[in-house]
């Protein structure tokens, strides 16, 4: 058995990040297909949308098509750390929030950040060094 799936897996891409993260979402559309039962064409909808990404893992695990299935991995992985990173950056800000106030330099829109609740205070733009008054 072991080695009749062997064979027939011979020269198939197989399964990688991409599938796992589409395998989720099939996941995810069946969920909200379930919860969404009174409402028939919500259901029905998602219920076929995760059918198609069904599908579409399936198709990907099983194609001799290598080549395109590493390049689909690649963005997809691309797209992923990206992401992360934009998340990391937005945690960090909502960090910051607690303790800075941020503002926009009236002359060169550069974001200028100051301590907060330090009433009125000048605020001196590091970049095209204009001054201007805002409340922090
Ligand atoms: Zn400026």
């Amino acid at each position: 058995m072991r080695e009749k799936l062997n064979k027939f897996m011979y020269g198939r891409y197989g399964n990688d990040e991409l599938n796992q993260f589409i395998f989720k979402l099939v996941i995810g559309s069946l969920i909200i297909s379930l919860f969404t039962k009174g409402i028939t064409y919500i259901s029905e909808t998602f219920y076929y949308i995760s059918i198609c990404l069904a599908i579409s893992v399936y198709y990907r695990i099983f194609s001799k098509n290598i080549g395109k299935r590493l390049s689909e991995r690649d963005s997809y992985l691309s797209y992923r750390s990206q992401y992360k990173v934009k998340m990391a950056k937005r945690k960090k800000h909502n960090e910051e929030k607690k303790t800075y106030a941020f503002f926009k330099c009236p002359s060169c829109k550069q974001k200028v950040r100051v301590p907060k609740n330090k009433g009125k205070i000048s605020i001196h733009c590091p970049k095209c060094g204009v001054d201007f008054i805002k409340k922090s």
